[in-house]
């Protein structure tokens, strides 16, 4: 069995700030995976003792779990002390700083100059993408020795476990282990803990709670001695959170939302076309990912403009002036519009503030309004993301509209 040390890295932690709920993660997930956690240590941010700490640690066991310590200020030292250690000479990739510099023009803001500390990657060592931030992870094998560092963010650190640090792992872990992901639309990551609460407490199998751009996921992980059984152990687990969480649950280890919504239109023989005006044919686009949307999807409009929402969609002039783009009664005139042009079943359709500027009226960054349109239902529903990241903004926005979908798919399926 594989032996592992967790270290965790941050003065915070040191002075109580902040719980170490990293190492709990990750204690909880290794031993799911048949890797024994031996030991568990914090170090603040100081170079010295965090050298010497993982030196004690590379020389007891196998595997050093690293968390915190990635960021791009002057006291984010994990890097440069593990690279160092382990002799991996470090490199600016330069993918990675255009990543970092779109990742804050998307957020209109001037990149400082330090974050490029974040694009130094070590020369023969594996990175871990950041989806959910700007610190790449980085993983290390040498010497039979495997280190892994991981950002401190929770948000952050726990995709990257499950997306990047557990392949690496792969050779150390025992037995089979199946993992499933109940993806959710509509609840938060923290309110979607609480009702799992005592399910996030089980050992085999583990679950866990995470976010992913505008999403709560659980993960569902157990350990066994061959598939069957692990499946037998995550099955009345799964039962349970679905149970549970209802409608908020739109499937089981899906890529997305889109997947869902094109089972259901192809399960029920419906059709379904889109009026876009923020999202500019991200819900097109998203819909036509899915092998065999051309069963289901025939034509989505980007109107992006007022001229075209009233040219395309026949969005009366009256509405757009009284209310405005952003608006409740232009979003339903959309949809309805849409539906009569195509004669699709559903007509869906999505006007918002994407961000990061407004739109020159005083409605906030972030809103956006999304319809469905059906021959038996005409629903609207108000998003408000509260943020200015526009790229954020439309998957958000897109997510929820196809989510509209499917929530009247399957209500109607039901019937
Ligand atoms: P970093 O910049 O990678 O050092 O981490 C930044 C933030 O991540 C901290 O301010 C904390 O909010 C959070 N964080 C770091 N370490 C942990 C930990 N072990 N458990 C929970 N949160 C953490
Ligand atoms: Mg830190």
């Amino acid at each position: 069995m594989a032996i592992c040390e967790i270290l965790s890295v941050g003065t915070e932690l040191l002075l109580g700030d902040i719980l170490d709920t990293n190492a709990q993660f990750l204690s909880r997930e290794l031993a799911a995976r048949g890797i024994s956690v031996l030991r568990r240590t914090t170090v603040g941010d100081n170079a010295g003792r965090l050298r010497a700490a993982l030196q004690t640690a590379l020389d007891a066991g196998d595997i050093v779990l690293i968390t915190g310590g990635l960021g791009p200020t002057a006291d984010d030292l994990t890097r440069d002390v593990a690279c160092e250690l382990l002799g991996f000479p470090l490199q600016t990739d330069p993918e990675i700083a255009a990543g970092l510099r779109a990742f804050f023009a998307s957020r209109g803001m001037d990149m400082p100059q330090e974050n490029l500390r974040q694009a130094q990657i070590p020369v023969g060592g594996t990175v871990f993408p950041n989806p959910n931030g700007t610190a790449p992870g980085i993983g290390l094998k040498k010497d039979g020795k495997c280190v892994i560092l991981l950002p401190g963010p929770p948000r952050e650190m726990r995709p990257m476990f499950y997306e990047s640090a557990v392949p690496f792992l792969k050779e150390y872990t025992d037995g089979v282990i199946v993992s499933h992901t109940v993806r959710t639309m509509g609840i938060g990551e923290s309110a979607m803990a609480h009702t799992v609460a005592d399910l996030l407490e089980r050992a085999n199998p583990t679950v866990a709670p995470y976010a992913k751009t505008g999403e709560a996921l659980l993960r569902v992980t157990a350990r066994a001695q061959d598939s069957a059984a692990a499946e037998a152990l995550c099955a009345p687990v799964l039962a349970e959170i679905r149970r549970r969480l209802g409608e908020k649950v739109y499937g089981l280890d899906l890529n997305g939302v889109e997947e869902a919504v094109v089972a259901l239109l192809k399960a029920q023989g419906k059709t379904i076309a889109t009026a876009e005006s923020c999202t500019a044919g991200l819900i097109s686009k998203r819909i036509t990912d899915v092998p065999g949307a051309s069963n289901v999807f025939q034509f989505g409009a980007v109107t992006y403009s007022n001229e075209y929402k009233e040219k395309i969609l026949g969005v009366r002039r009256e509405t757009l002036e009284r209310f405005g783009a952003v608006s409740e009664a232009t979003a339903r005139e959309m949809a309805a519009g849409i539906r009569r042009l195509t004669g699709a079943d559903l007509g869906l359709s999505v006007t918002g503030i994407a961000g990061p500027g407004s739109d020159g009226t005083d409605k906030p960054v972030g809103l956006c309004y999304i319809a469905l349109d059906t021959a038996d239902a005409q629903l609207c529903e108000e998003l408000n993301t509260g943020r200015s990241d526009r790229a954020f903004n439309r998957f958000y926005n897109a997510s929820h509209a196809l989510d509209l979908a499917r929530r009247y798919l399957e209500r109607r399926g039901c019937t």
